[in-house]
């Protein structure tokens, strides 16, 4: 059952209280989690029923991770846990003062749930992608509302990550940032802005030093394990390289180089073959228990 707000229709400057979130994967359930413990209602949607149910009992467990650390309160665990609702339909999303769309990281896949949400919006709704790389402007462009139109970039694990890359489209306006913006501070995080250019500024980094590593291990310079020994204790990075690919998803980082080397057609984007290798395979990281590293067993396994 989807908790429905009152008729009320916001008004400039109005508090959002009702987000809608699609995609409840790695990224979704984080979001879920931080914004029903800020106390908004959350309606959380995926097309798989198995995902939407590993994300509640994802959401549970670490939330009572809080309780055991005294970060919160079990009433604020329960509280947070009852302000969730979840749901196959989209379109009981479009209601919501605000959807953070955050499904596959694949243009194609987010223009359609976009597509598909215009017609159950009401005027007021503003729509915000947590895409890693995708133009915001050219997603906002395929709406009825590029003005209500943002970025909206949580870094994984969003319960533990303090930053927001908020991206303005080129036609957001300034009423949609700073609702975002206020929904950021609500959360207790700290927003960072960024113009809309292929994987703004966090992944705009970091990729190519994910996608280095990559080479490094194809050309045979180190091999798994002293690669990300090597950027730990040598660059005082708190993961490695490779480990943080797995963490991140192997497709996302694919797709997000894609973007990249598309993008601003610049060759030293090119994804490495070894990195679309794994992907091929299905060896996409922790999600998939398999990529630079093998997670089936009791500790993780180096692939390579
Ligand atoms: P994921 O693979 O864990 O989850 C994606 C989810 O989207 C899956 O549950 C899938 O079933 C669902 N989905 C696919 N098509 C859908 C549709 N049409 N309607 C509803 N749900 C649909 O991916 P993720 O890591 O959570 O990434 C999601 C988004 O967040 C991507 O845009 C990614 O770039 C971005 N992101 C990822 C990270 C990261 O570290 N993984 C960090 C920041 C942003």
């Amino acid at each position: 059952m989807v908790r429905r707000k009152s008729e009320a229709k916001r008004v400039p400057g109005m508090e959002i209280q009702t987000i809608g979130i699609v995609g409840a994967g790695q990224m979704g359930n984080g979001i879920a989690h931080v914004c029903a413990l800020a106390g908004y209602d959350v309606v959380l949607n995926d097309i798989s029923e198995e995902m939407l149910e590993n994300a509640q009992a994802l959401i549970t467990r670490n939330l009572d991770r809080q309780v055991s650390r005294e970060k919160i309160t079990e009433a604020e665990k329960t509280a947070a846990l009852g302000r969730i609702s979840t749901t196959l339909t989209l379109s009981e999303l479009g209601p919501s003062d605000l959807i953070i769309e955050a499904a596959t990281e694949r243009e194609t896949v987010k223009q359609a749930i976009f597509e598909d949400l215009l017609p159950h919006l009401t005027p007021q709704t503003i729509l915000t992608s947590n895409t890693s790389s995708i133009s915001i402007t050219r997603l906002a462009s395929r709406t009825d509302r590029p003005e209500k139109f943002m970025g909206f970039h949580f870094m994984n694990p969003v319960p533990v990550m303090q930053l927001v890359e908020l991206i303005r489209g080129i036609a957001t306006d300034e009423e949609t940032f700073q609702a975002c913006k206020s929904v950021v501070d609500r959360l207790g995080k700290t927003a960072a802005t960024a113009e809309d250019f292929p994987a703004f500024i966090v992944n705009r980094i970091l990729m190519p030093m994910i996608n280095e590593a990559v080479y490094t291990l194809y050309e045979g310079v180190g091999s798994v394990q002293s690669i990300d020994q090597s950027m730990k204790l040598g660059a005082n990075h708190p993961m490695g390289p490779l480990e943080l690919a797995d963490f991140i998803g192997l497709d996302t980082c694919l797709a997000i180089m894609n973007v990249l080397h598309d993008g601003l057609a610049d060759t030293k984007y090119r994804p490495c073959p070894l990195l679309t290798k794994y992907v091929e395979a299905g060896w996409l990281g922790r999600k998939t228990e398999r990529g630079f590293y093998d997670y089936r067993g009791e500790v993780p396994v180096p692939t390579r």
